[in-house]
């Protein structure tokens, strides 16, 4: 029986995903969310997840949706992790507002509305609108406030910032479950002098919202700031880019050998992503934490 199905059998009376993060917060450690884009490197998280014996989530992210689509993005997943014991969750990134209704009809647990390019009124209303429906399905929500800009832009940090009044008032008339925040992090690595981490600014928004914390682009920021932000309310953190770099140096440094078969390639990639994968789960402490959710689903069983 795959770690889902056992863990899902107390899903009437607990979220499976907001469980995680809720451990997370309880345990003073990350999840890790990292992004699947085909079966090799689905499979690589979801063995990392098992050798670290870490929760896991897999992210159905903005790049796959054009190349297969959502459909064949959380079919594949599921089958890939129905063969694993790894605790996981299927979890939709940067999602629109119709791309979220598609993702709880297929069944997906967890998923992020993306409305920050909304004006905050608008965004308010959608997101809550979103709150409704995913909750009525027990879906998590996450939701963004402020901007994440790209690596390779160079912005005014100011208008980029979350701001802790807004995101107050977000929480509280949205009722979303985790909120993603701006605080000087990029999308992939940054490829000029990079922004420090805000802490002061986590620490505060932390403390108005009272949920927990998501950070997006971890990749390619410094281990300290990272560890930083776990201890004043992060507990989700989405990487990506240093994950495909490992897949990326696998493939290439087998053909550097030499014509190879398309699969000794990929098996490569997928090894080294299994490391990069294990060193994250590592830094951000969820290693060794997949217990906190199963005891948790026994006891949610048990009725305890
Ligand atoms: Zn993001």
């Amino acid at each position: 029986m795959s770690a889902e199905v056992f863990l899902r059998r107390g899903n009437d009376i607990m979220n499976l995903p907001l469980s995680i993060v809720r451990a997370a917060e309880a345990g003073g450690y990350a999840v890790g969310a990292f992004n699947m884009h085909n079966d090799e490197t689905t499979q690589a998280l979801l063995i990392a997840a098992e050798r670290a014996n870490a929760p896991v989530f897999l992210q159905v992210g903005r790049a796959i949706i054009p190349h297969i689509g959502l459909r064949k993005a959380y079919e594949m997943t599921k089958r890939i992790a129905a063969e694993s014991d790894a605790v996981h969750v299927i979890h939709l990134d940067h999602g629109s507002f119709d791309e979220v209704l598609e993702a709880i009809k297929l069944g997906f647990t967890s998923i992020m509305y993306d409305g920050a390019h909304l004006p905050f009124e608008e965004n308010i209303r959608t997101t809550r609108r979103v709150v409704e429906l995913a909750h009525d399905f027990g879906v998590m929500v996450e939701a963004e406030l402020g901007r994440i800009p790209d690596a390779d832009q160079a912005v005014d940090w100011s208008s980029y910032y979350t701001d802790p009044d807004e995101a107050e008032r977000f929480a509280a008339e949205t009722g979303i479950d985790i909120l993603a925040i701006s605080a000087g992090v990029v999308h992939g690595v940054p490829t000029m002098e990079p922004q420090p981490l805000a802490i002061d600014l986590v620490r505060d928004i932390k403390e108005r919202v009272g949920i927990p914390l998501v950070l997006h682009g971890a990749s390619g920021v410094p281990d300290v700031e990272l560890t930083d932000a776990v201890k004043h309310g992060v507990h989700k953190l989405n990487a990506d880019t240093d994950l495909r770099l490992a897949f990326r140096r696998g493939i290439e440094e087998t053909w550097a050998q030499g014509d190879r078969q398309f699969e000794v390639a990929v098996t490569r990639g997928r090894a080294l992503m299994v490391e990069a994968t294990i060193e994250k789960m590592r830094l951000y402490g969820c290693a060794g934490h997949a217990d906190d959710v199963r005891v948790a689903a026994v006891s949610a069983d048990r009725g305890w």
